[in-house]
Parts: structure tokens; C-alpha cells; sequence
């Protein structure tokens, strides 16, 4: 008997919990984008890597690449991986589960003598935090990295292009992380971080779309004045107008199936007990599957804003920050994978991804799928981030029945 699939998910438990040690803070994990501890992390997967017969390489953008290249292959290349930094005071699995499960993938490509070559990639930078701009490391290898992005500078001034340098690295190359075109598809195995597949009791799903976001604020200027002497009709109070609209923007979302808004962020002027506020600029993330469910959401929420204001005496301005069109996964690529989770036993569960990530970057280049794993009480980005053993045994099934189907299809 070999090593049974239990086993193997226990594997991948034991190893992500090594590479949560490898942070910038005792005690908490903190990896972000080119830091020491992201050498560590390196070191370590490049052993495994190579103890797995693959050449491994650190492209310019400080992705780690690991290419496995099976006797005689002649087929095109899969491509797996996920990234490998994170937010501050994070959890042991987003990112770097899919980048682990990737060398799994491995283990039962090489079982099987499958002819596909495949190239794991560990993404150096998924979360945006040190840089502020997310998805560097994928866009980086989807070869669509503006190199005017090597002037961006980090909390202590320095800059991108010198963060490469001092990490090792030359930024003068970062044109050849692109990958080449000889492509079959890119998988992205990562925890779903919201509580979808734990209502429905289920451990995996494949996900058929990456939702679309518009960012904004939404600015209400008025009056300030002084709290006691001010007699409530004659106020201008830009915050009640913008308490008004926030609870708008909560009864929307909740109207309309499947979408999200939130107000994370309010700034007010003068923000003093005693006067009334006078400007306050109100954040809107609102994001949805469907492209124009979103425009319309956000264009009545706009309206919305604008006749509270008008009611009241007060001025609007809405200013757009990103506006994400939804990104759908390749649906040659999502349906092997869901053929792939009947073939191993489980419910064909689809779903959208409400979060964003290296998949949806990847797919401007290459067909890319995702398969999510159950995350337990819908928690991420937080020390108390888990996913169960079970899940990660179910979803080794699925890869080695995805890995059969897309050997056949490929022929
Ligand atoms: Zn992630």
C-alpha cells in the first residue's frame, strides 16, 4: 500500500504550519511582500521542490517557480499555484495552502506517469499590503506589470525597484517572469474565506466567476456650526445625511440577490463633540458577479445619495477609485474540474468568488479555474483561520481525477 491520500493532506497540514513560523513578527504571521522571512519561506519549499525533481528559479518579480517536466513530454504546461505573503497578523492557509497542495499535485502527476509538464507557482505578492497595489507577483508572470510600478515606495520609503535589489534580484528583468505560451491552463487551489461552503456542509467547490468591484466616496459637504446654538432645522449636518445614506447602501445590498456594499471607512470634518460636522467622506466597496447588477446598484445608490443631500441642503461629489469589471473563470477548465469533484464522490457545488485573486489575474492570459476549500465559521485574513484535514483529503481526490481528465482531453 502507498502513502494514502490522508496522509497526504496531513502532509500539507504540518507544512503550512512550518511556514507560518516564518514571519516578520513573534508570534504573529506577517509575511509581506520581499522580506526576509519570504527567503526562508523559499529555502524551504525549494527543498521540497527539488527533492520533487524540479528545477526551481526565483523570477524577477520574486515569485518562486517550480517547473516539473515529465520523460519525453510533448504536451503543453499546467500551471498551479497560489501566493505566498500575506496581511498582517494572518492565518496559516490563505495563499500558502494552494501553493502547498500545488507539490501535491506533484506527488500524484509523477504516480500517475503523467505526460503534462507542470509549473508550480508560489506568488510572491497577492495582498497588496506593503505596496499597496495587489496581484504584483501574477502580473508579473501574466506579463502585464507596468514597470512605472517600480517607483511605488513603502511605508519606510523605499522604493520597488530597491526592495528587488535587496532581496537579490534584478528589476531590470522582471519582463522575463512572464510566462511563455506554451500553456494548458492555470489552477488555483485557496481557502473560499466566507461561509458559503460551510452552510451548505459541503468541503469543495469549484468557482465559475471572480465577482467585479466598484470603489468609491462619496463626499457630503454642509455646514459646521456650533451644537447648542444651532437650532435643528437650520443645520446642514453632513453626517445625518450621511447616516441616512449609509443605512441606504446596507438596504440595497440586502434588496438585491447576491450582492455585497459596505461603508468601511468614514472621515469627518471637524469631528469635534460640539460642532456640527460639516464635510464627511464616505468609503463604498460594492461588488457582484454580474457587471451590470453592479453599475446599476451603485449608479441608484448615487441617486440615493444625491436626493438626501438635495433634501437637506447639502452638497455631493462621488469620486470612482477602481471600478473591476467580474472575471469569469475559463468554463472548459471549470467543468473539468467539477466533472473532476462528481468523479471523486462529491456534489458538483459551483460558486462565485467574492474576494479577489492571482486567478483572476492569470485569466487575462491563460484559461484559469479555481477550486475553493471550505473555510470553518467563514474566517480569513485572521489568526483563527482553519480549514479541515477532510477537505484538503477531498480536494486531493479531485486533483487526481482533474489530472486523469485533462491527460485524456489533451491527449
Ligand atoms: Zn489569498
Amino acid at each position: 500500500m502507498g502513502e494514502g491520500m490522508r496522509d497526504r493532506a496531513l502532509r500539507v497540514m504540518e507544512e503550512c504550519a512550518c511556514i507560518a513560523e516564518m514571519s516578520e513578527e513573534p508570534g504573529r504571521i506577517t509575511r509581506l511582500y520581499l522580506t526576509p522571512p519570504m527567503h526562508s519561506v523559499h529555502e524551504y519549499l525549494r527543498d521540497r521542490m527539488e527533492m520533487l525533481g524540479m528545477r526551481v528559479r526565483v523570477d524577477a518579480a520574486g515569485n518562486l517557480r517550480g517547473l516539473w517536466e515529465p520523460r519525453g513530454y510533448r504536451q503543453q504546461r499546467l500551471v498551479i499555484g497560489s501566493h505566498l505573503d500575506t496581511v498582517p497578523n494572518a492565518g496559516a492557509y490563505d495563499g500558502v495552502l494552494g501553493v502547498v497542495i500545488a507539490l501535491e499535485w506533484i506527488v500524484l502527476a509523477q504516480e500517475m506517469s503523467l505526460s503534462i509538464p507542470i509549473e508550480v507557482i508560489g506568488f510572491s505578492e497577492e495582498e497588496g499590503v506593503r505596496y499597496g497595489v495587489p496581484f504584483l507577483g501574477s502580473t508579473a508572470v501574466a506579463g502585464c506589470f507596468d514597470r512605472r510600478l517600480l517607483d511605488l515606495r513603502d511605508r519606510d520609503g523605499k522604493s520597488l525597484e530597491q526592495a528587488i535589489r535587496d532581496f537579490g534580484l534584478d528589476p531590470g528583468a522582471i519582463d522575463q517572469a512572464k510566462i511563455d505560451n506554451d500553456v494548458i491552463g492555470f489552477v488555483e487551489v485557496h481557502i473560499e474565506q466566507g461561509p458559503e461552503l460551510e452552510e451548505g456542509d459541503l468541503g469543495v467547490a469549484a468557482v465559475t466567476d471572480i465577482v467585479g468591484q466598484t470603489r468609491g466616496t462619496l463626499t457630503f459637504t454642509g455646514h459646521a456650526n456650533h451644537a447648542g446654538t444651532t437650532p435643528m432645522h437650520h443645520r446642514r449636518d453632513a453626517l445625518a445625511a450621511a447616516a441616512e445614506w449609509i443605512s441606504i447602501v446596507e438596504d440595497i445590498a440586502l434588496r438585491t440577490e447576491a450582492l455585497v456594499a459596505t461603508v468601511g471607512r468614514v472621515f469627518i470634518q471637524p469631528n469635534a463633540v460640539n460642532v456640527i460636522p460639516s464635510v464627511v467622506e464616505v468609503s463604498l466597496d460594492c461588488r457582484h458577479a454580474d457587471d451590470s447588477i453592479r453599475s446599476l446598484a451603485v449608479g441608484e445608490l448615487i441617486t440615493r445619495g444625491r436626493d438626501i443631500a438635495s433634501r437637506r441642503g447639502i452638497a455631493t461629489d462621488w469620486s470612482v477609485l477602481a471600478n473591476h469589471p467580474a472575471v469569469p473563470m475559463d468554463r472548459q477548465l471549470t467543468a473539468l474540474m467539477v466533472d473532476a469533484m462528481s468523479a471523486a464522490g462529491l456534489a458538483a457545488k459551483t460558486m462565485t468568488s467574492g474576494a479577489g485573486h492571482d486567478a483572476m489575474v492569470m485569466a487575462r492570459r491563460v484559461p484559469a479555474t479555481m477550486l475553493f476549500l471550505r473555510s470553518p465559521g467563514g474566517i480569513s485574513h485572521d489568526p483563527c483561520e482553519s480549514v479541515l484535514v477532510e477537505d484538503i483529503e477531498a480536494s486531493l481526490h479531485v486533483a487526481r481525477k482533474f489530472l486523469e481528465r485533462l491527460a485524456s482531453s489533451v491527449g
